[in-house]
Order: C-alpha cells, then sequence, then structure tokens
C-alpha cells in the first residue's frame, strides 16, 4: 500500500516533459460527479469539448477524442487511413519517431525510416537524434517516388526524447514542391497547445495529440484532427479497425455523443483547460513556453552541458534534454535528484538512456517553479561530482528578471 505518511512534505516537482502538472482548477473540474454519458447534460459537454478542440488545433475540420494515450492515436491516424503493404514516410528525430515507425511496421504498413546521418562529437552513435526533421531530404526522396508509391509522410512535430522541434511548413512546402500526393500525418502530442501549431493551415491530414502534455491534464485521452482528404482516404483504407474507427465517432459525434463510455471526467477537464487556454490566448501561450525554454537553457549553457537539441533554431518550448558528460550516469543523477529533493526529471530514452536527463517546461509551471527545479538539478550535478562552468540558477534568475512575462503577467 502506499506509504501516505512517509510522503515528503510540500509539492513534488513533477519535471518530466509530461504528464504535466496539472492545475488545481482542472483536478476541480475532474472531481465533479460522473453523469451519465448517454443523458442530455452529456451531450453540451460533449459539444462544447469538441468545438473547443477545433480552436486548438486550428483547424474548422473534425477533431476525434479517444479514452486512449498517444499511441492508441497513432494507431489510429494510420489505421484509417491506409492500407496493408502501403509505403510510409517517416523521419526519426528520437524516441516517440522511432516507436510511431515501429507501430507502423506492427501494422503491416512498409515502413521506410529516413535520419539525418552526418557525424556529432557528443552523440556519434545517433546524430539524428539531436536534429529537427530535414524537409529537402524528405522532398528529394519523394521526386524520386515518380510511381507515387509513398502513402503517407509521418513527422513527429516536438520530439519529447530530445527537446527538438521540426517546423511543419517546411515539410508541407516540401511535398508540395515534389508534387507529391501523399498524406501528411504529425504527432504533436507533446507540441500541441504548447508549441505553435496550425492544423489547417499547415495543410495536415492527420494531426496525433494527447491530453497529458500542453493541455495539462491527466493521461488517457488522445485525439486526431483530420483533413477532408484524410476522411476521403477512410473509404479506400483497407487496414482492419473497429475500436479506432473515425465513421462510428463522427456520426455519433454530431449530437456531442461518443460510440462507446467517454472519460467524462476528463472532459469536464478538457472543457475547463480549453476555457483557460484560449482566455489567455494561444500566442501567449507559445510565448511563455518559449521563454520558460529559454530561461532553462540559460541555466544549462551556464552549467556548461551540452543542451541535446544541436540547432538553436529547433529548441524545443516544452523540454530541454540536458547531456551528461562521459562517465556520469544520468538514471543515477535523477534517482538522486528525485531521493533528496523530490524532483522528477525525464529520463533519457532509447539510444541515449542514461546519458541524458530531460527538464520538462510545461504544464501548472511559472518563473519560481522552474528555478527550483533547475535549482534541485544544479545541486544534484554537483553532489554527483560533475564540475560546472557556473551557477545555471543565477543564469535563469537573471534571464526570467530581465525577460517580463507576456502582457506583463506572472508567468
Ligand atoms: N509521441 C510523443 C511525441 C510523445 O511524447 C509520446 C509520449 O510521451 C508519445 C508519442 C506516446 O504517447 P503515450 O505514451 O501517451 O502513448
Amino acid at each position: 500500500m502506499l506509504q501516505l505518511d512517509s510522503h515528503p512534505r510540500g509539492r513534488h516537482f513533477l519535471q518530466i516533459p509530461g504528464p504535466s502538472p496539472v492545475p488545481d482548477r482542472l483536478l476541480r473540474a475532474l472531481s465533479l460527479p460522473t453523469i451519465d454519458h448517454r443523458g442530455p447534460e452529456f451531450g453540451v459537454l460533449g459539444l462544447q469539448v469538441l468545438e473547443g478542440l477545433r480552436k486548438i488545433f486550428k483547424t474548422s475540420q473534425p477533431v476525434i477524442v479517444y479514452p486512449t494515450s498517444g499511441t492508441g492515436a497513432w494507431e489510429a491516424a494510420l489505421v484509417n487511413t491506409l492500407s496493408p503493404g502501403d509505403h510510409v514516410l517517416m523521419y526519426e528525430t528520437g524516441h516517440f519517431a522511432s516507436l510511431w515507425a515501429k507501430l507502423a511496421g506492427k501494422l503491416g504498413l512498409e515502413v521506410e525510416l529516413l535520419s539525418s546521418g552526418g557525424t556529432d562529437v557528443h552523440l556519434p552513435d545517433a546524430p539524428g537524434w539531436r536534429r529537427a526533421v530535414d524537409a529537402q531530404q524528405i522532398e528529394q526522396r519523394l521526386r524520386r517516388d515518380s510511381a507515387h508509391n509513398i502513402k503517407a509522410v509521418c513527422v513527429v512535430h516536438n520530439e519529447t526524447s530530445t527537446g527538438v522541434t521540426s517546423s511543419i511548413p517546411s515539410v508541407r512546402a516540401a511535398m508540395q514542391s515534389a508534387q507529391h500526393p501523399a498524406l501528411l500525418m504529425v504527432d504533436t502530442i507533446s507540441g500541441l497547445a504548447s508549441a505553435d501549431y496550425r492544423h489547417d493551415e499547415w495543410g495536415v491530414d492527420v494531426s496525433v495529440g494527447g491530453s497529458q502534455k500542453g493541455l495539462m491534464l491527466p493521461p488517457g485521452i488522445a485525439f486526431n484532427a483530420i483533413s477532408q482528404r484524410a476522411l476521403e482516404a477512410t473509404r479506400t483504407a483497407k487496414l482492419p479497425r473497429s475500436y479506432w474507427s473515425w465513421d462510428e465517432m463522427l456520426e455519433s459525434n454530431r449530437n456531442g455523443y461518443f460510440p462507446y463510455t467517454p472519460n467524462t471526467n476528463l472532459l469536464y477537464a478538457l472543457a475547463e483547460c480549453i476555457d483557460m487556454l484560449l482566455a489567455e490566448g494561444l500566442d501567449n501561450v507559445f510565448r511563455r513556453h518559449e521563454r520558460w525554454g529559454a530561461g532553462v537553457r540559460a541555466a544549462v549553457e551556464q552549467w556548461g552541458l551540452p543542451i541535446q537539441c544541436a540547432d538553436p533554431s529547433a529548441y524545443s518550448p516544452v523540454v530541454t534534454g540536458v547531456m551528461t558528460p562521459p562517465g556520469t550516469d544520468a538514471d543515477a543523477l535523477r534517482r538522486l535528484i528525485l531521493e533528496r529533493f523530490d524532483l522528477s526529471l525525464g529520463m533519457g530514452l532509447g539510444k541515449v538512456r542514461g546519458r541524458m536527463f530531460r527538464i520538462g517546461h510545461i504544464g501548472d509551471s511559472n518563473d519560481l517553479t522552474l528555478l527550483a527545479a533547475i535549482a534541485g538539478c544544479e545541486m544534484g550535478l554537483r553532489l554527483s561530482g560533475v564540475a560546472l562552468a557556473g551557477s545555471g540558477v543565477q543564469a535563469a534568475m537573471d534571464y526570467f528578471a530581465s525577460h517580463a512575462a507576456p502582457a506583463g503577467k506572472a508567468a
């Protein structure tokens, strides 16, 4: 049994890049009594949420809401639009791009995984895990596919495992320039509601999102925002699907209902969260995250440790990957920081396991909680014997003090 009396005092610092800290206002919404998901009250909530989500994805087209984690919504995107043996072009930006590719392979799709390659002193065995999607490479590959065998291009907008954000408009421009008809599918599971995202304007066919990152909700719901072309693709798509089928969802959603039991209480909180984000203004939300990211990076630079993202134009507003010096086990460091300071940091995933840690700057945070998280990292690094060039806490304080939050509000 959970030993509640052994829980440390004060709030735990959940500084992983999702699930992110949930604002009290959303926790209160979650605690409302559960209602009949086929009753009249629910239909109103359903319609409100579906309409609000369109604003978050910046689309006038349907958004599907699944009771699932992001992985389910990855699968839904593929099975609704593709057929067994279809060729899909994916891009290895990190662990999550690799996992999506693996899932596509298990579904019977023929997966081609591009990677930026090259050399890298800090990550010689995985150089692509420090960089964004190279749209030119995609364009060149699509130009060679004159028979249009490639049915979909799938990329991750914000690669949570590395702290690298890719430019989706550049990928769409590359597809247009190659005059290739493939569908564009984008995982914005950790980008949505923290980094600028525009489903319609960027010409995305399926956007995949999740509840537990920028939307600041607990895990448990994930989304597919879809385009007209993606909807048309369902007519010929032959991958087996039942639970994930868009058709039945769209039919029920017309009146705000779902074909099976939705996560009623998470939807209360989703409605509340959409209100919060729209009241703040999405542009302010994006600026807030960019500013937090810049403050955290100021600290990492002052420590003298490499930021995992090697391209400053692709720095993520959501998460910063910090590479530990050779000989320092990043997982042991994270363990020490958790035990001593009750601060959870993101672990290195897949190819970078034990070689880096991740500081999330999303969810219910502010300058002072981020400074505390940076202080926890700095103390842990020193206790682990890592020689730091300077005080990251001081650098972050200087950054936050000299860069006011959007509209002068506390951020
Ligand atoms: N894609 C990205 C970018 C993610 O960050 C994650 C999870 O962190 C996933 C996909 C997988 O989502 P889930 O763990 O909710 O299934």
